[in-house]
């Protein structure tokens, strides 16, 4: 008898899978281009996905028609080391939820991928590496880069995480600073486990060293958001295919952007579609959700004359996008203020 033929992805059975995280619908946005593009440049990997509480249904359902695994990660809820260490270090809650990746032993290796990265070629070459092995970082380049990394799943090595996690917390107040400070001879032990900077592309390196993107950048292998200004934060005209209201300089590569914004258009927003059936939802401008989280700080008497003050994460986002706040919180006499004390 004939059989069906079988969709795609359940023909390449694998126990490697690419993994990425998305905490909300925003980032969830970013997975679906994500899950795309690795679909589109036929990895032979299976494709794993954890979600927070609080993404949405219709959400759900297209990363479970992109990904071979979708799996709800509530550390708050887990009951298990991973919530004694989200008690104590509240602020490294992301974080967490990233470190679980390590959990998912049903794989032999894995490549964690950022949800704000998208790949423009098949990178599967990648699990040929061993852990833990990443790109360096355009900030400083003695540190890898956390939004793309090959890494082997081991409780041993999760529960080792954690305990780092909550025993010296992380120097920067996110995941980069922990892995950081867990692998921390990656600069120095083992050339192998550095991956070529065109796995891991940021705009920020392509305005910092433009000659070197002009001559290496037609080789880039995976597209890094990194930043505050993630594609979805941007509005989109579909019928012009162009971004509404221009792009902040900086911030996001033109080009890259709009490729993110095409195949979300076409390939993402039809499954979203059908999701939604006749509820009324504009995919092509930042979420409401995000629309109503800045009125409120607009609105705010408070903020209207003195702005709040900005964590430390943010601090660095704005010093990535060249956004320094020179005359007041990173002044020269700050700065200076801030080494002497180091050197102390
Ligand atoms: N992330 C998430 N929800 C958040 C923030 C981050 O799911 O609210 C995940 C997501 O996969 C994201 C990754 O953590 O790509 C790292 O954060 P981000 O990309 O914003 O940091 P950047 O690369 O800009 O430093
Ligand atoms: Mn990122």
């Amino acid at each position: 008898m004939l059989q069906r033929a079988r969709p795609f992805r359940y023909m390449c059975r694998s126990d490697q899978a690419f993994v990425t995280l998305a905490t909300n619908d925003n980032y969830a946005k970013g997975a679906m281009v994500l899950g795309k593009s690795l679909r589109n440049h036929k990895t032979s990997k299976k494709l794993a996905v954890l979600i927070g509480p609080h993404v949405s249904e219709p959400s759900r359902a297209v990363l479970q028609k992109l990904y071979d695994e979708v799996r709800l990660v509530d550390v708050l809820d887990s009951g298990d080391t991973a919530h004694l260490a989200m008690m104590k270090r509240p602020d490294l809650g992301v974080t967490f939820t990233k470190l679980y990746c390590w959990t998912l032993t049903h794989y032999s290796k894995c490549v964690f991928m950022d949800a704000d990265t998208m790949v423009v070629t098949n990178i599967d070459e990648l699990f040929d590496r061993e852990e833990l092995s990443a790109a360096p970082d355009p900030g400083w380049p003695d540190c890898f880069n956390s939004g793309v990394f090959v890494f082997q799943p081991s409780n041993e090595t999760y529960n080792k995480l954690l305990q780092y996690c909550t025993e010296h917390g992380s120097f920067d107040g996110g995941d980069q600073g922990v892995l950081n400070g867990f692998f921390k001879d990656w600069a120095t032990a083992d050339i192998r486990k550095h991956l070529p900077f065109i796995y891991n592309m940021s705009s920020i390196a392509i305005y910092t060293y433009l000659p070197a993107f002009k001559q290496y950048g037609a080789n880039a292998k995976v597209v890094h958001f990194l930043g505050k200004m993630k594609p979805w934060n941007y509005a989109y005209d579909p019928k012009q295919s162009t971004i509404k209201g221009g792009v902040q300089e900086g911030t996001t590569h033109p080009s890259y952007l709009l490729q993110w914004w095409s195949l979300y258009s076409s390939c993402v927003v039809p499954m979203l579609k059908e999701e939604y059936k006749d509820q009324p939802f504009n995919f092509f401008e930042p979420s409401c959700q995000e629309k109503e989280e800045e009125e409120v700080v607009q609105t705010t008497p408070q903020a209207q004359f003195s702005p709040p003050p900005l964590s430390s994460v943010e601090r660095k986002q704005r010093w990535e996008q060249g956004q320094a706040d020179y005359m007041g919180i990173d002044s020269f006499d700050n700065i200076e203020k801030k080494l002497a004390a180091f050197l102390k």
